[in-house]
């Protein structure tokens, strides 16, 4: 492969410090050298005006399909991960990916939701939503604590995903809120002695005693203190909801005692999930959360429900069917939106998207090769916009932090979250020699999120050029469809 040079741009570079005007020289998939004067080039991308970057990893993205990755190119990102629910089997769901071709480097955890529905209903479908969906017409899974011998056989099915390559162990335990203490204790010591992290939906998420989403974080940091496992929080913003300052503060004690806690969030306040999300059902949803149904809104054709009866014949009808969940009032409640600052601006916490699948009208998946997307699917606006929203809003317009504080919540905190478990995230997240060529130029003065919850796949604009293990996905603003260079990041020391 011939060497190609990104001439002339503003170079940031949060692992080396490195803000200026210099070249990149790409050969071989790697960054050869950084500087002036680099010598020529087969191809050569003219930065003049722009910002190089290392290009945006995604610690929590559920849409893992060539639509998903095409969308989240436009929002600057190079490696796209399912670390929060992950998926299972480990070993046939890389082999799919490397099978189909994928656009963005990819990979996943090995999924603790479907050891549960495995080891305590007995089916064994592979992971996906629509399987997610139909596990929960039989609550078993969700609502019973663990015998010990369904606990050995949950623990056995994670470690068989982690030595087939799964990056950690996904925690939906807001999905399964009846586990018990004792069961994921013995998760997190495997996570400890496997040396991976767990990602956590922590179990409650509501505003108010018992069950609270303090009590939630509560139990996150004793499992973090008793085991010693890298416990990382996902969407810190969305699991503590109006109760942000409060989480915030236990959160971030723990973590200044030593605790080996993360945090990741993602800067909307309004939430995405399945119907039949376990903490949907709760009796004192109203009361407990402090929203009404009506917050709760249908993604396919945007209707919002009335009342408990309406929700729960929604749950029966199709319970994968994706809906939002509009908990924090940011256009028009100023304490909501110091409440999403504390959560996306958290010291030394990533911005990762949750970025949803893409749905038809009639609520099925859509997985299809069409681009643009169709004008009918529908997401979440997070699937398209996030980390461009974020640049733009809290770093550019509002400049809460600099711009190489932002591309590093972006980049090379997330890098850094995995790397001391999956060794090959030290190659990523940076602009250093020897770094995996993972590279985003964008214009900085335009660059911007166009999606919202009306036009959810709308692509973000100003990123020109995205280059993807070395090889260019998007040049000039415009996509190469045909471009395939996605790799896996994978647990090493794994075959298959
Ligand atoms: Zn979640």
């Amino acid at each position: 492969m011939g060497a190609l040079l990104i001439s002339g741009g503003r170079v940031v570079d949060p692992a080396s410090g490195l803000d200026g005007v210099a070249d990149v020289m790409i050969q071989d998939g790697r960054i050869a050298a950084v500087g002036t004067d680099l010598g020529g080039a087969e191809r050569v991308i003219d930065a003049t005006g722009l910002v190089v970057a290392p290009g945006f990893i995604d610690l929590h993205a559920h849409g893992q399909s060539i639509p998903a990755d095409r969308m989240q190119a436009f929002d600057g990102i190079t490696t796209t991960l399912d670390l929060e629910a992950g998926v299972m089997p480990v070993a046939s769901w890389y082999r799919r990916q490397a099978e189909q071709g994928r656009i963005l480097n990819y990979g996943a955890a090995t999924n603790w939701a479907f050891a549960r529905i495995g080891a305590m209903v007995g089916t064994n479908e592979e992971s996906s939503l629509e399987a997610f969906g139909r596990a929960m017409r039989d609550r078993r899974w969700m609502d019973n604590v663990a015998t010990d011998a369904e606990t050995a056989d949950i623990v056995a099915r994670i470690k068989q995903g982690l030595n087939e390559g799964g990056i950690g162990i996904g925690i939906l335990n807001a999905y399964a809120p009846g586990a018990g203490v004792q069961e994921l204790l013995e998760v997190c010591k495997l996570a400890a002695a496997e040396n991976v992290p767990t990602y956590t939906h922590v179990a409650y998420m509501a505003r108010i005693d018992p069950k609270s989403a303090a009590e939630a974080y509560i139990r996150l940091i004793g499992y973090a203190a008793a085991t010693g496992a890298h416990m990382h929080i996902c969407h810190f913003n969305s699991s503590s909801k109006t109760d942000i300052a409060r989480c915030y503060e236990l959160v971030r004690n723990a973590q200044l005692k030593g605790l080996n806690i993360t945090v990741e969030a993602y800067p909307y306040g309004t939430g995405s999930t399945v119907v039949s999300a376990a903490f949907f059902s709760d009796p004192d949803f109203e009361n407990r959360n402090g929203l009404g149904y009506d917050s709760v809104q249908r993604v396919t054709d945007g209707y919002r429900f009335r009342d408990r009866e309406d929700l729960l014949a929604a749950q029966a009808e199709d319970p994968s069917q994706l809906v939002l969940w509009h908990v924090l009032d940011i256009d028009k409640n100023e304490r909501h939106r110091e409440l999403l600052d504390m959560a996306v601006l958290y010291p030394d916490g990533a911005i990762a998207s949750d970025a949803m699948p893409w749905s038809n009208p009639d609520g099925s998946a859509y997985y299809g090769d069409a681009w643009p997307l169709p004008a009918d699917v529908t997401s979440h606006p997070r699937s398209a916009g996030c980390f461009t929203r974020f640049i733009r809003h809290w770093v550019r317009e509002r400049q809460t932090v600099s711009l190489m504080e932002g591309i590093r919540k972006c980049s090379l905190i997330p890098a850094q979250i995995l790397e001391k478990s999956t060794p090959a995230m030290l190659g990523k997240g940076r602009l250093t020699v020897g770094a995996d060529a993972d590279v985003l130029v964008f214009d900085y003065e335009t660059l911007s999120d166009k999606a919202d919850f009306n036009n959810m796949n709308r692509a973000s604009e100003g990123v020109k050029h995205l280059v993807v293990s070395g090889t260019p996905v998007i040049a000039d603003g415009v996509m190469d469809v045909d471009a395939r260079p996605g790799k896996p990041v994978r647990r090493p020391s794994v075959a298959g």
